[in-house]
């Protein structure tokens, strides 16, 4: 198939607006929306912190960020690492995020679990009760990447979410009725004290796109998936979406602007909560003791 644009061997179609795509016009595509998208999320100047764990999207966002810094003195690029202690997984995406930034020579922080809480997440996953690895691991995430990013001065923490993930995050949030977490969601347009606003540079660009990008420029990426994926709810909403979109494409991108629609209503309905230093760790919690300190304490206990 030829390009819609220039006529030369297209590399992909994009159903949701029926065009084909050489390799060159298909970069030009994401790049633009990617820019677009940093644009109206207005990115801070000083040190941006961008959440690279090595897999495909975090190095994608890693790489616009930097690319636009480079020709952009007032933004410094920093990746920070979490390594939650998952053998067999993380490893290998850790190496990748490495050697990334050497190439790119973007300072890399890393930060692991088992320093911050004691616990890797597959000693968590023996001693986990009924709480799944992901809430563990998603709660005591944004405390290490907070934390760090505090550390070196960021001004915002980019993260890799594509489409993909944040028509399922809407649609999860939407089906169990927590609004109130919708109207959290980032990017976050109000900055909170200790609080380090995150953006998401990726958020309009369906996984398949920033797959075939990766590809393209020539990234080494892991195709592994995290053995505890298995048990995370959003694969019911994953394969929903992906039936939907392949039935009606364009789906994904209706679902994010119908959240768009309405997210000036939800801020307004629910004011953020009102955050103070945890007595524990000194991160910004609404309850006196914050979530990854609690859960810290009920896996030390359930070690006891
Ligand atoms: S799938 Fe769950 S446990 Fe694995 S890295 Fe993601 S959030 Fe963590
Ligand atoms: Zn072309
Ligand atoms: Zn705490």
């Amino acid at each position: 198939m030829q390009c819609s644009k220039c006529g030369n061997e297209a590399v992909t179609f994009i159903r949701y607006n029926g065009t084909y795509l050489c390799r060159q016009h298909f970069i030009e595509f994401v790049e633009k929306r990617v820019r677009k998208e940093i644009r109206k999320q207005s990115l801070p100047k000083g040190v941006i912190a961008v959440a690279l764990s090595g897999g495909k999207d975090s190095i994608v966002a890693c790489y616009m960020l930097w690319k636009i810094a480079k020709k952009d003195r007032s933004r410094e690029i920093h990746a920070i690492t979490v390594d939650e202690g998952i053998a067999g997984y993380r490893d290998a995406t850790i190496k990748i995020a490495k050697k990334f930034c050497e190439e790119h020579e973007i300072p890399h922080h890393i930060i692991s679990f088992k320093e911050e809480f004691g616990f890797t997440l597959d000693e968590v996953s023996v001693k986990r009760g009924e709480l799944a690895e992901c809430t563990y691991c998603g709660v005591w995430r944004r405390h290490c990447l907070n934390k760090v990013a505090k550390e070196i001065n960021a001004k915002a923490i980019a993260m890799g979410h594509n489409l993909d993930d944040v028509a399922q995050t809407i649609l999860m949030n939407f089906v169990r009725g927590d609004m109130e977490r919708m109207a959290r969601m980032a990017p976050h347009k109000k900055i909170q004290p200790g609080l380090i606003p995150r953006i998401l540079p990726l958020r309009t660009i369906p996984e398949k796109e920033t797959t075939l990008y990766a590809y393209l420029k020539g990234f080494e990426v892991s195709e592994d998936e995290c053995p505890y994926a298995i048990r995370a709810m959003r694969g019911i909403y994953r394969d929903f979406i992906m039936q939907l979109e392949e039935k009606h494409p364009g789906s994904r991108h209706s679902i994010l602007k119908s959240f768009l629609e309405i997210e000036d209503c939800l801020h307004e309905k629910y004011e953020a909560a009102k955050l103070n230093p945890c007595i524990k760790c000194g991160q910004p919690s609404s309850e006196p003791v914050c979530m990854a300190c609690q859960l810290r304490e009920k896996i030390k206990r359930g070690h006891e």
